[in-house]
């Protein structure tokens, strides 16, 4: 527990709150030359299509800003730019090596000055209230110490009439796929974690954040917690993704 009697879950264990965040960026620092390698692998490139699936919902359109927080090495920058080559968009990490990798995708497809690339915590977000028009959290949600912080600070940087999508790993609803789907996540992730990042702890950790990471429904409560209005979600292969929207009315 830390100063104030709080945990948080990192791996199965829960470790003080305020120690988690670090404990994080530990793991981000050790695998972010590998980060993108590993992603194709481990979902056999599903998270490609799942990151389209989120800018489909979305609708990039050229005078709406974008917030991606957590946005490690600009997965959702890179394809909402693609429909929408002239709006702005910010790249909100806590992990230096994560933004750097980010910024050399960026100068190698000649996208180098069109994404502002900020190191920053999304519980205490840099940036003035009402900043942007919406905001996307892929994959990054379930790695912070205080969830409800950070729905309430994409809540406060959302200017009126703002979007929030939310990808994430979540919950299979069917018995036989979900002992399937455990069976690889437990047995194969951490696996080819260790022969292609040389690293098998950190993707144990990613296994294990999974699971203990809110449902559907869960999740969805937790958004309206936050003050977000007309939440609704969508299931990615049988509910080992979800995507949640929801606005700021
Ligand atoms: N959004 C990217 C994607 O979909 O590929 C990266 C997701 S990666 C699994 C999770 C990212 O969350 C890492 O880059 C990590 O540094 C970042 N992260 C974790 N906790 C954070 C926090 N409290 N504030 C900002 N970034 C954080």
């Amino acid at each position: 527990m830390d100063r104030n009697g709080k945990t948080s879950g990192f791996k199965f264990d829960n470790v003080p709150e305020d120690e988690k965040p670090e404990l994080v960026k530990v793991v981000f620092t050790g695998v972010s030359s590998r980060y993108d390698l590993m992603n194709d692998a481990m979902s056999f490139g599903a998270h490609r299509l799942w990151k389209s699936a989120l800018i489909n919902w979305l609708e990039p359109r050229c005078e709406r800003s974008l917030l991606d927080v957590a946005g490690g090495t600009g997965d959702i920058a890179f394809r909402y730019l693609e429909k929408a080559p002239a709006a702005s968009v910010t790249v909100l990490d806590f992990t230096e090596s994560m933004i750097d990798e980010g910024r050399n995708r960026a100068v190698k497809s000649g996208l180098d000055g069109q994404i502002d690339w900020v190191v920053g915590d999304a519980m205490a977000m840099p940036f003035a209230d009402q900043s942007f028009d919406a905001c996307t959290m892929s994959f990054g949600l379930r790695n912070f110490a205080r969830i409800p912080d950070a729905l309430a600070e994409a809540y406060r940087v959302l200017k009126l009439g703002g979007r929030l999508i939310i990808l994430e790993f979540s919950w299979v609803p069917v018995p036989v796929l979900r002992r399937l789907y455990d069976l690889y996540s437990f047995k194969v992730i951490p696996l080819e974690g260790q022969l292609i990042a040389n690293d098998r702890d950190s993707y144990q950790y990613l296994v294990e954040s999974i699971r203990r990471f809110p449902g559907q429904e869960e999740l969805a409560a937790l958004i309206l917690q936050a003050g977000f209005q007309n939440v609704s979600y969508r299931n990615l292969s049988f509910g080992v993704a979800a995507m949640h929207s929801a606005w700021k009315l």
